[in-house]
């Protein structure tokens, strides 16, 4: 290595790093070793004596090569994952580099500017209201249970019971209302805050699950004390968006918070074709979105928004609290996240953010879900496939019929192999009692031509899952056979 200790490392790391990104498009989207292979590779014990970082490095860079998922790349549908905007993969390699506390202001001024910034940024392109608090998190999950936490300050409270101090023994008790097709970070949140799963009331959803305001009505009339209500912009499986409107417009007569789960969908607001279906977005009390899903932001990187920032700021508050720290008038980052020290999470989303603009924002999110069309599209004129919801976002799912009337087995044996076959990745899902295929174009680099090549794959794949036999008896005779 040269005198200069980071000159060699970083330069090898930035020719792996290069070479990677560049081998996705010809590589299998599937990682191409499992974990013992992996083990081998990386080495299971640990050394006694110092290693060469060249050779650290160099050894992960293989592993990674092999035990990666292409998520990075443009023809990954899985789950809802995006890739990396390369702005903001460069600014998470200067946020390292920097390695910054990004706790308070004393500790680190641009952290907390630029936090503050992506704040204003966010609250105008998504149009929430501008005196709202937010905090830079983890993800959706953190995002959601920060919110949550507020409302729990607010809605007890409004009771006088003072939750912070009090804790909930005793407490009043609170109902939380979502429908089955909540995400199930929901359920977490209201475990991790001493809500218990048992304080949520299901409220019915109609066939592409977007809750029914009528039947939300009719349960908050029958629900005493306080309430908070969890909805969502973008359902995991379908991408539906809930009728925010109506939705708020119940709620507000009931004294309950809502809660916009918007983990996929809050950035479609950025989009003036999406003004009618999320009418209603800013009526919220609180909201949650991901940088690391459509936005194309390197993990992890997730958003709470609180339109009432002195709850919000009564979860999650330290300042004050402890002599060693330095009180400033600027932004203390850890005020308003349940972390301390943290990493200056806000960076590659202000570069995200900054080098799209807002343009650039809502043209992701119309590709994205132009993509997702044309997948229906083109699927839906295969004989024996069928698209199962209504293609409102980036989220398409596809059943296959097998001449056996073995669909479920059958959509999961084609799945199987579109992930075997390599050319894209999807995952499968149960929608509604069926097995389905997910789809979800949430990458920044996507192409209409990788949507045409990812559609010829899942065909073969098909084609090649009908010619095994998938009557339930068959597969069971050749799992007894083997
Ligand atoms: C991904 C997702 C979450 C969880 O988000 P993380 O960023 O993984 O913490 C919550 N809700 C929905 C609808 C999601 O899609």
């Amino acid at each position: 290595m040269s005198n200069n200790p980071w000159q060699t490392l970083l330069d090898i790391t930035t020719r792996n790093a290069v070479d990677y990104l560049t081998s996705l498009d010809g590589r299998s989207v599937a990682p191409a070793a499992d974990a013992s292979q992996l083990r081998a590779l990386l080495g299971t014990d640990l050394p006694s004596e110092p290693q060469s970082p060249v050779h650290v490095i160099n050894d992960l860079a293989v592993a990674g090569h092999q035990g990666t998922m292409g998520s990075a790349g443009r023809r990954f549908f899985g789950f809802v994952m995006g890739g990396s905007l390369p702005t903001a993969l460069a600014a998470d390699w200067l946020a390292s580099a920097w390695d910054q506390n990004a706790a308070i202001y004393a500790s680190s001024p641009v952290a907390a500017v630029v936090e503050d910034i992506c704040q204003r940024w966010i609250l105008d392109i998504l149009g929430l209201p501008s005196s709202s608090s937010v905090g830079f998190v983890t993800g959706a999950q953190m995002a959601t249970f920060t919110a949550l936490g507020a409302a729990r300050h607010h809605v007890l409270r409004e009771v006088s019971w003072d939750v912070e101090s009090s804790g909930l023994s005793g407490a009043p008790s609170v109902t939380v209302l979502a429908t089955r097709e909540r995400h199930a970070s929901v359920d977490r949140a209201l475990r991790y805050l001493g809500f218990g799963t048992d304080s949520l009331v299901e409220i019915g959803c109609d066939g592409n699950g977007a809750i029914k305001p009528a039947e939300l009505a009719a349960t908050l009339q029958d629900v005493a004390g306080p309430k908070i209500v969890c909805v969502q912009s973008g359902n995991i499986n379908t991408g539906a968006i809930d009728p925010l409107d109506e939705v708020c417009e119940v709620a507000r007569e009931h004294g309950a918070w809502v809660h916009v789960d918007g983990a996929i969908g809050l950035w479609a607001a950025v989009s003036s074709r999406f003004n009618q279906v999320l009418a209603g977005l800013e009526r919220a009390d609180s909201w949650a979105a991901d940088g690391h899903k459509w936005l194309n932001v390197p993990y992890d990187c997730g958003v709470v928004v609180c339109a009432h920032p002195g709850s919000h700021h009564a979860f999650t508050r330290v300042s004050g609290a402890s002599p060693y720290l330095v009180p400033s008038d600027e932004r203390d980052e850890m005020d308003w996240t349940p972390e301390w020290s943290r990493r200056a999470r806000a960076v590659p989303l202000y570069a995200a953010m900054r080098s799209l603009g807002r343009s650039g924002i809502a043209e992701i999110v119309e590709r994205g879900c132009a993509h997702a069309s044309r997948f229906a599209e083109l699927l839906s004129v295969i004989e024996g496939v069928e698209i199962l919801n209504e293609v409102v976002l980036n989220q398409v799912l596809v059943r296959f019929r097998s001449p056996e009337g073995a669909h479920d087995v059958l959509t999961d044996c084609v799945v199987r192999a579109v992930q075997q076959d390599g050319t894209c990745w999807l995952g499968g899902t149960t929608w509604q009692g069926s097995r389905a295929m997910r789809i979800s174009v949430s990458g920044w680099a996507t192409t209409a031509d990788d949507v045409d090549i990812s559609v010829a794959a899942i065909e073969r794949a098909y084609q090649l899952a009908l010619g095994e036999r998938h009557d339930e008896a068959g597969v069971n005779e050749r799992r007894a056979e083997q």
